[in-house]
């Protein structure tokens, strides 16, 4: 089935009770039994929810996995998926992560003896050093947030299989409908739902999608031992979300291509983040990792002051944090989004004052256009 059907047909079965064509909000604690020891195969909601098993079948159909599980945000998501290492155990994460995934590393994860390293995972000939015989998990983003840079999923995948480490993925800026990573041969893929899938920016949660039974086991026993899971109404939200995705990261696509080639054309503008343009270090990476290229763009402005000029002078983009949402919204990845990370990694991956992100929206691109022109005259 194509992607689309499965984005709204998966999970999303008329109600068996009622026949409905949208999954209900189950907005239920616990359900009755029938008598000692017999029941519907619910008996708790933080264990079961059948909103939230909807949803759940839902996404991992889309990232073609065996196994799903919603939690209550993406950090929740990623922390669930470190549960699988261990003290004593070694990782490797990519050195341009999301800040709150390298916060969670470095700040929490390394007070219960689990040892990691930074590394440029963009570097596949690099990476092979970083390996230790404890290595157990290798986490990469790609594209990465904000500078955009790519890793070879399948390379880095087949270099830790080789050395008895799992590769965890985290697919939030691509989506499901332009990025696959199990078809990749990574082994765990990770999401924000706030995003892309969410796609409406009224929602909080995470996901974490698999194969291996095992793992799988292990994260559902995590998330119902530790609890953050994803809530009834916003499955049901996330659950609308993904019955668009392919038509939303199709605008999202267009119109981000659209802003990156204005942008690289701008005579303000020093240097365009955006795995679409051919003028991008891996963009033959990305067209061939990647079915589309998404509507994340980042540029230098050159200095704080500029950034502040184009940032306090849009009128139709919104400055805030967060992204994947219909709306544009415009950040400054150095005080925003990427402040908990130290300044002289900031420097060294680009992360520079006068960077600029934009989560391009899929309103009219003329509209976008004309809106950052003003802002940047
Ligand atoms: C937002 C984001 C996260 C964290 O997700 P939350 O839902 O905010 O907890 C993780 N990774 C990436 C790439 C993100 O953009």
């Amino acid at each position: 089935m194509g992607f689309s059907t499965t984005a709204i047909h998966a999970g999303n079965e008329p109600d068996v009770a009622t026949g409905a064509v949208s999954v209900p909000i189950y907005q239920t604690s616990t359900y009755a039994q029938e008598s000692l020891g017999k029941h519907k195969g619910f008996e708790y909601a933080r264990t079961q929810n059948p909103t939230r098993s909807a949803l759940e079948r839902n996404i991992a159909a889309l990232e073609n996995a065996q196994f799903g599980f919603a939690f209550a945000s993406g950090m929740a998501a990623i922390d669930a998926v470190l549960k699988l290492v261990k003290a004593g155990d070694h990782a490797i994460l990519g050195d341009n992560t999301y800040g709150g995934t390298y916060r969670l590393f470095a700040k929490v994860l390394s007070n219960y003896g689990v040892e990691f390293d930074l590394a440029d995972t963009t570097k596949t000939e690099d990476l092979e050093s970083f390996f230790k015989p404890n290595t157990k998990m290798v986490f990469v983003e790609t594209p990465t947030n904000p500078v955009m840079s790519v890793t070879d999923l399948a390379a880095v995948s087949k270099l830790a299989h080789e050395r008895g480490s799992k590769v965890v993925c985290d697919n939030t800026f691509m989506s499901p409908y332009f990025q696959r990573p199990i078809e990749h041969g990574v082994d765990i893929v990770v999401h924000s739902t706030t995003k892309y899938l969410n796609g409406h920016s009224d929602s909080v949660g995470g996901f974490v999608a698999l194969n291996d039974e095992k793992d799988a086991e292990w994260i559902k026993f995590v998330q119902n031992s530790i609890g953050a899971i994803l809530s009834p109404f916003d499955s049901f939200l996330v659950l609308r979300g993904t019955k668009t995705l392919a038509v939303r990261m199709e605008a999202h696509d267009r119109n981000g291509r659209v802003v990156a080639n204005f942008l690289a054309e701008h005579p303000k503008v020093q240097k365009v983040y955006y795995p679409g343009l051919v003028s991008h270090p891996q963009h033959e990476l990305a067209s061939r990792q990647q079915t589309g290229f998404g509507g994340m763009v980042s540029f230098e402005t050159g200095s704080l002051d500029n950034a502040k000029t184009v940032l306090q002078n849009v009128k139709l983009c919104t400055l805030g944090e967060s992204l994947g949402g219909v709306e544009t919204l415009i950040s400054h990845p150095a005080s925003m989004t990427h402040a908990s990370v130290p300044e002289e990694t900031r420097a060294k991956l680009g992360i520079t004052e006068g960077l600029v992100r934009i989560s391009v929206g899929i309103e009219d691109v003329e509209d976008i256009v004309a809106d950052l022109d003003n802002a940047l005259g």
